[in-house]
């Protein structure tokens, strides 16, 4: 089929500031995992105007999603009041058959105080944006509007996946559960996420290992309490954590190959609560990156020995609860390519940039273990305004130019997808 030229991908003035203001309007009223009504609703409203079919209700109440209520618990996710699932699905068919490219945003906010002081702020206490899903659902409206302007002139089926549940428990694996890759089947998929490592006009990206697999683990050492001022009859549970904490740190340092990647961080420790009591137990709470297999079933294994082993020299008993969270991700060479040309094209050759591996977790990771996927990060840093903080981050925020350019980015590669 002839291919659709670059300018025919626009961004109009009146889109753009359309983008603004629905990106500051999901900005200010964020939701949280599998809690994500409100914005669905926005969602399918925003696709019915556009006059494109769409599914609602799609992936996840909480009884699709891969992980278990215990390991729900233990991601400190509580899952929302929703039956039917928050998640949205649309199709653009073009005029003749063939391929069909998923694209995907994700919905859901994290329970983050904001302390950014912009117009925008979140006006919900306690819940933020701060991982840009607001900039990414905003960005898939705006390729459905462009695509669909577009659709007598390609052909394939461009399928728009609007996913809950991101950041915890996994609402890409109840979609697929759901149906997501199903009818018409997918054959690639692509997804952006924003960074701070580049600007607006600029994306990174490269194929091979993306995310890491995300696990959690929870350590709990029980002693024996007692009086501080007679250790000798207690056994000091903080003293074992401690050791036990210390111990751990060698399972990346001595036992995994240097040119493997891992992490394991233990972000909380808790134990006791008055400076002369002697407590009966302490709690480690962690998490484990990784890319392989062996390396992730190395560290899972070492861990809950480690724990036991030192605490058995201690007196002490230690308790390992290790729940495999998202798998790792890969980005397929071949959509990978598709998506730096087409980048090139709308950005210039010297805008696409190189991404090394992250170590963070992704829930595309579900949807790539299934179809060639590729995921790009999108640069929103702006220095001079002090948009410069990462993800996750009280004080992250997003320069709107780049929302276009998203735009663009995202549907010159589906378009140079469904006609490769
Ligand atoms: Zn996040
Ligand atoms: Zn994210």
């Amino acid at each position: 089929m002839p291919v659709i030229p670059i300018d025919r991908i626009q961004v109009t003035p009146e889109l753009d500031a359309w983008l603004r203001e629905t990106r500051r309007y999901l900005h200010m009223n964020p939701e949280l995992s599998l809690q994500e009504t409100n914005t669905a609703r926005f969602v399918a409203g925003h696709l019915r105007e556009l006059g494109i079919e769409h599914r609602t209700g799609v992936g996840g109440d909480g009884r699709s999603l891969f992980m278990s209520r215990e390991a729900l618990a233990a991601a400190g996710v509580e899952p929302g009041p929703t039956t039917g699932g928050t998640g949205v699905v649309a199709l653009i068919h073009g005029r003749r058959p063939g391929k069909t490219v998923l694209l995907r945003a994700d919905m859901d906010a994290l329970p983050i105080e904001e302390q950014n002081d912009v117009p925008y702020r979140s006006t919900r206490p306690g819940v933020m944006h701060a991982c840009g899903h607001d900039v990414h659902t905003t960005i898939l409206l705006g390729v459905a509007e462009v695509l669909n302007g577009l659709r007598d002139e390609f052909d394939g089926t461009v399928k728009l996946m609007f996913q809950p549940a991101e950041e915890g428990p996994g609402g890409a694996a109840a979609m697929i559960h759901d149906g997501v890759l199903d009818d018409p089947p997918v054959d690639a998929a692509i997804a952006l996420h924003v960074g701070v490592d580049c600007d607006p006009g600029q994306i990174a990206v490269s194929p091979g290992p993306a995310t890491a697999a995300a696990d959690t683990v929870k350590i709990e050492v029980t002693g024996r309490g007692g009086h501080a001022a007679a250790p000798h009859n207690a056994v000091d549970s903080v003293v074992v954590a401690a050791h036990i904490l210390i111990a751990l740190q060698t399972i990346v340092s001595r036992e995994v190959n240097p040119l493997e990647s891992a992490v394991v961080t233990f972000g909380a420790l808790h134990s006791g609560s008055a400076n002369n009591v002697i407590p009966q137990t302490a709690v480690l709470e962690g998490t484990v990156r990784t890319y392989s297999a062996a390396v992730r079933d190395h560290i899972e294994r070492r861990i809950a020995e480690i724990a036991s082993g030192v605490a058995s020299a201690m007196r002490a008993e230690a308790t390992t609860t290790y729940l495999r969270g998202y798998p790792p991700m890969y980005n397929d060479p071949t959509v990978t390519e598709i998506v730096r040309s087409a980048a090139a094209e709308v950005l210039g050759a010297e805008n696409v940039l190189d991404r090394t591996p992250l170590m963070a977790g992704e829930d595309m990771a579900f949807i790539a273990e299934r179809v060639p996927t590729c995921m790009f990060g999108l640069g929103v840093r702006n220095t001079e305004r002090g948009i410069i903080y990462p993800p996750h981050h009280p004080r992250f925020d997003a320069d709107e130019d780049a929302l276009a350019v998203g735009v663009k980015t995202m549907v010159a590669a589906a378009l140079r997808f469904l006609g490769s």
